[in-house]
Parts: structure tokens; sequence; C-alpha cells
């Protein structure tokens, strides 16, 4: 009898072993559940795809394009896609196709976990089936010697790295497919779309390739570099899974320098996510609740500095081109994530939320345990959080990270014709700032004093 398959963030045919297991192939770690033909599902889910904002939302819909002729290049009928609430469509499309058991990659998400749970009650009598998870190492595996999670980066890298991971898994061959009537491949979104990169688990792996044979053994040197292409650019392929870190990982090994720093950076991904499966409120909440009290600027000129800051006005050249890259691109570098989260927090003085907000809406890899847990690290009340007094400065930080300055030449186009490191303190410039761009919206020098009296304040309050 039929087997749906539920793809949710696992947007490959390769290292699946979900597939493996609904296909009954027998591969190590992915069951005996029999076998029988396979119904490929996805339910576009109206709690997850309103919020994801364009550029997500267009990508979304690229890979599972690429996924559906991926599915048919295997002789499959295409990707079943139905519309609305998963725990009405799945029951539902079970019935229809009389499937005796529903398979899926394991979600350790808070919303995904809650989702799971109903759908699971919604099939009744037929087994909801989860194997594997996007993680080398499924959250909640990896804990101290007394069973408790690790709070702390280090040391849950190292017993990660201990822990391991199996060999990825081949595309099983001879599969039967079954087929059912679809609703048809979503449209993609056709306003605001950012330019996005190629997407699907061919575009996936050919990137990762790339970047192994040329990026990877300079990773460690140039990550940081904002104007050069020193990052691997892999997040949102591993957003959607359509490449598993462990397909990565069973490729970076040995002890280069590159390779290492790079499997520490793939670790903190999962570091996160299990930080999220232990608390999972911390999504949206202070891990450090001590920071609750901290005051936060309100009211009309606060909403005038978020604007600037939304939209890449702030005076600030790096943190200007941080901005618009996250709207031209849909991703920005991690160095300029760190320094615009600084900004909003510790020169604008608001919440680190609204921040994540407005990444989760713009960001292609938008991944709400990365993305909530960098904010976190940011505002200093995270895991490992930066001290809160340290306030990173942005023009130090651009002086140091984007050298010359073509970084803030490509994205802020007003700047385009200052040469060299004079570009990161237009403000400077003995003919005065070139027209259009704005002056700074704050100062950073008196705001930073602002910012470490609100946190003595909060810390003698707590
Ligand atoms: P590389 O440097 O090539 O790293 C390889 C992979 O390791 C990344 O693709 C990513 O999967 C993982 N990784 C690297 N750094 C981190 C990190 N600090 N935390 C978690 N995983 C990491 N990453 C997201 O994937 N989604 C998000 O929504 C997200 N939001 C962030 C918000 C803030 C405020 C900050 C400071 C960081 C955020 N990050 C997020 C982490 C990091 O910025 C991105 O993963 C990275 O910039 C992606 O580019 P890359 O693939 O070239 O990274």
């Amino acid at each position: 009898a039929v087997r749906l398959l539920w793809f949710r963030r696992d947007l490959r045919l390769a290292d699946n072993p979900a597939l493996h297991a609904a296909a009954g192939t027998g591969a190590p770690g992915t069951g005996d559940h029999g076998g029988g033909p396979v119904l490929p599902v996805f339910v576009v889910d109206p709690v997850l795809w309103e919020p994801a904002g364009p550029a997500r939302r267009a990508y979304l819909a690229r890979s599972l394009r690429a996924l559906d002729e991926a599915l048919r290049g295997q002789g499959s009928g295409g990707l079943v896609v139905r519309y609305g609430d998963p725990s009405t469509e799945l029951p539902r499309l079970a019935a229809e196709a009389r499937a005796e058991q529903v398979h899926a990659a394991a979600d350790f998400g808070p919303y995904g976990r809650t989702r799971d749970d109903s759908v699971q009650r919604a099939l009744g009598e037929v087994p909801f089936v989860r194997t594997g998870s996007p993680y080398a190492v499924a959250p909640g595996r990896v804990t101290k010697g007394d069973g408790t999670p690790y709070r702390v980066f280090t040391p849950f890298l190292r017993a990660w790295t201990d822990h391991g991971w199996r060999d990825p898994l081949p595309v099983p061959e001879g599969v039967a497919w079954a087929s059912a009537s679809s609703g048809g491949l979503p449209e993609e979104p056709d306003s605001g779309v950012p330019q996005l990169p190629p997407a699907g688990a061919e575009a996936a792996y050919d990137h990762w390739a790339a970047f192994r044979d040329n990026g990877l053994a300079d990773y460690a040197q140039l990550r940081d570099r904002a104007d050069l292409p020193g990052s691997s650019r892999l997040s949102v392929h591993l957003k959607f899974g359509e490449i598993h870190p462990r397909t990565i990982l069973a490729e970076t090994d040995g002890p280069a320098a590159g390779a290492a720093k790079f499997r520490s950076e793939l670790a903190w991904r999962e570091f996160y996510a299990d930080v999220l499966w232990h608390r999972p409120e911390s999504g949206r909440d202070y891990l450090d609740t001590r920071f609750k009290t901290m005051p936060y600027d309100q009211g009309a000129d606060a909403e005038e500095e978020f604007d600037a800051w939304r939209e890449g006005r702030t005076g600030y050249p790096f943190v200007d081109a941080g901005m618009r890259q996250l709207l031209a691109e849909g991703w920005m570098h991690n160095r300029v994530r760190m320094v615009v989260a600084s900004f909003l927090v510790k020169d604008l003085h608001q919440e680190w939320t609204r921040g994540a907000r407005h990444f989760m809406h713009r960001l292609a890899d938008g991944d709400f345990a990365s993305n909530s847990h960098g904010w976190q690290w940011v505002a200093g009340c995270g895991t490992d959080a930066a001290p809160y007094f340290r306030v990173f400065n942005p023009v130090t930080q651009s002086r140091k990270f984007d050298p010359d300055g073509d970084y803030v030449r490509k994205y802020v186009p007003e700047l385009r014709g200052i040469p060299g490191a004079a570009v990161h303190e237009p403000w400077k410039l003995k003919d005065g700032l070139p027209t259009g761009y704005p002056e700074r919206i704050v100062d950073h020098a008196e705001e930073r004093e602002v910012a470490l009296a609100r946190y003595s304040a909060m810390r003698e309050g707590s």
C-alpha cells in the first residue's frame, strides 16, 4: 500500500533517510517499515507561507519546482502539492490514496512540533513515521554527562563532534511511485523579490562543490570579510534542506584550518537548534530574562529611526550597505548581520525581537533558531552572549572588514564616487555628504553611553 512522503524543509532526494524509510530500502538507520509505492507531497501551510516574506516564498516556490523535476526524473508523476492546514490536508490525502503510513523527517522547531503532534492525532490509525532531521545530530541528542543540555557553544562543539553522524545515503534506486491530484506548484510572488541564487538540490550540491574546491581552504581567514566572497553562502540551501549538513561534513574531513572552522560554523546552526529544542520559548523571548526590564525607545522618533534602519538610511555606510544587501538579495554577510543588529539594539535602543522579525520577513535563509539566537547573542541576552558592554562600532568594523570600501560602494550607490576607505566616514569629506546620502541619524559615541547606562541600571535593578 501507498506511503506518503511529506517534504517540509528537506527538499532533496539524496541523503534523505525519510525517503529510504518510506520506500523500505533497508538503508542503515532508516528502520524497517516494509515498503510500498511512495507518494511525495508538500503542503503549503498558510501559517508558515504568509509570514515568510517575498524572498523565502519565492525561493521555496523555485525549490519546489526543482524537487518536482527531480522526482519526475526518477519516474514519479511529480510532487503533489496541497494547500491548507496539514492536519486536515494529510489525513484527506492519506484517505484518498489509501495510504498506510505517512513519512517525514522530524521537525524540532516549536511550531513544527505542535503541528506534527496534531497531524499525528488527525491521522488516527495511520502511523506517522519520522526518520532523520535537518541536522547532522538531532537536537536533544548531545547532552552533558548528567543528561542536561549544553548552554555554551565550545563544550557543545566538542560533544557534538564526539557524538558523530552517519554517512550520507544515496538516492534510492528503483523506487515505486504513486500519484494523486495536485493543487499545482505555488506561484512565485510577483513583487519585491530580491535576486536569489539558483534553487534546488542540484544547484545546492554544485554550489557546495565549488566552495569546497575553491573557498574552503581560505575560509578561516576570509569568512569575516564583507567585501570578498569568503563564506559559503550555503545558508539558504541548508535552510530548505536542499543539501544535508551530513553530505557537507562527509566532504569536509581533516584537520585543515578552513575545514575545521567551517565545521564549527555548521555546529553553531546545530547548537542553536538544540537550544531552541530545550527552550522553545527562546525563539521569541529573552534567554536571559533579566533583559526584559531594559527600557527601549518608543514613539514617533523611534519609529522613524526604525524605518531608517530598515531601509538603509542611517547615515552609517556599513549599516546601510548591509540593510540594502538584505533587501536586494535576501541575504546578508554574517559580520554585517552582527553590526546592523548591534546598531538597532545599542545605538537605536530598540528591542532585538523587532529586528529579528524584520530579518525573518526579508531573509531567504530565515531560520527561526539561528535568527533568534543570533539576535540574542548580539543583544547580550543569549547563549555565549557577547558581553552587553561590547558595543560594535560601525566605523571600526567597516574599516576592518571592508578595508577598501568595496562592499559599501556595491550596495550604496550614493557613495560610489568616494574612493577607498574614506567611504566609511562620508561626514568627514571636505565637500560634504554626496547628494542623496543622509546625515547620521544618531551619534554612535553618545548612544553607546546611553546603552551602557541603561545596562548598568538594569543590572543594579536585577
Ligand atoms: P558560512 O560562513 O559559509 O557558514 C556555513 C554555514 O554554517 C551557514 O550556511 C549556516 O548554516 C551555518 N552558520 C554559520 N554561522 C552561523 C551562526 N552564527 N549561527 C548559526 N549558523 C551559522 N543564519 C541562518 O541560516 N538563518 C538566519 O535566519 C540567521 N539569522 C542571523 C541573525 C543574526 C542577527 C546573526 C548575527 C546571524 C544570523 N545567522 C543566520 C547566522 C549567519 O549569519 C548565517 O548563517 C551566515 O551569514 C550565512 O552565510 P553563509 O552560508 O555564507 O555562512
